[in-house]
């Protein structure tokens, strides 16, 4: 079933009543379940990202990697059951984020999965497409004889899947936000992405997936000045940045945006990983695969 979140703003709702558990015993972590790097291990590193939240009795998966077999592995390893989520985020369309899906469904075949509003993941097919008419050509020429629905629901593989479209920020949950971000930059402009935060008394932990639309831009969208990010933590995608321009980054999230602590991991690179490091020196927090992030 896909909705996009306006029409399905009451169960949004519904879920951010939902009573909380007892405070007590309530873990407050994110464990990382994919990712390319960490040390040696049972675990299987894997291009890709996923973790698990734990936040106020709360069970969310962020994004689900990179291979079903590696997160259904990986989750095994490090006793984490995977049929007791309260909900999954995917960050974005790309594999890396989104074959451990096929899993995650099997087991939970009705969990809501919060995903950006991405004609990949259904909603309808921008019209854009087919709605340039010729109005000469002989009807059986043109798209649906020339008249064209209002709206054309998009395919997508995961056609089952309880899938809520996100296109505004959502509190999907209390001190749960979603943040969608699009980049400008050529290659992102059409990755439309969701970033998670929580909220704490030191202030709020943002998850990146790939950070495709730019971390800057997600910062933006989170409204990290306001609310400072205490945490940073996820995909940076600094892969492919010159040095000079990924120690100025470094600077300014420091800086300007007062990023207390960094714990980059996924596609943030490896020179990222040693120039964050330098720039947040005991502030920086390792985050390689099975690492479990207490907040
Ligand atoms: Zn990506
Ligand atoms: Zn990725």
């Amino acid at each position: 079933m896909n909705a996009c979140l306006g029409t399905v703003f009451a169960s949004v709702t519904a879920l951010a009543m939902a009573v909380p558990l007892p405070a007590a015993q309530q873990p407050t972590r994110i464990t990382v379940l994919v990712d390319a790097f960490g040390a040696p291990s049972a675990l299987r590193q894997d291009w890709g990202f996923s973790a698990l939240v734990e936040y106020a009795g709360k069970r969310i998966l962020f994004d689900t990697g990179n291979d079903a077999d590696i997160l259904a592995h990986n989750a095994k390893t490090l006793g984490v059951d995977l049929t007791q989520l309260d909900f999954v985020v995917v960050s974005h369309r790309h594999g890396d984020h989104t074959d451990g899906l096929r899993h995650v469904l099997k087991l939970n075949p009705s969990v809501p999965v919060y995903v950006p509003n991405d004609e990949y993941f259904g909603g309808t097919t921008p019209a854009k497409f087919y709605r340039r008419g010729v109005a000469g050509l002989p009807a059986h020429m043109r798209y649906f004889g020339g008249k064209p629905p209002a709206q054309v629901p998009h395919g997508t593989p995961w056609r089952d899947a309880n899938f809520v479209l996100v296109d505004s920020v959502a509190e999907v949950a209390p001190g749960v936000r979603l943040i969608p971000a699009l980049g400008h930059a050529p290659g992102t402009a059409d990755i439309p992405e969701l970033s998670l935060t929580l909220q704490t008394p030191t202030g709020q932990v943002l998850l990146v997936g790939c950070s495709h639309p730019g971390i800057e831009e997600i910062l933006r969208a989170a409204s990290a000045t306001e609310s400072p990010v205490r945490l940073l933590a996820g995909g940076l995608h600094l892969l492919a940045m010159p040095e000079a321009d990924i120690e100025r980054l470094a600077g300014t999230l420091r800086d300007k945006w007062k990023v207390a602590e960094i714990a980059p991991g996924h596609c943030s690179g490896e020179p990222a990983f040693s120039t964050l490091q330098k720039a947040f020196g005991r502030r920086y927090r390792f985050a390689g695969l099975g690492t479990a992030i207490e907040l």
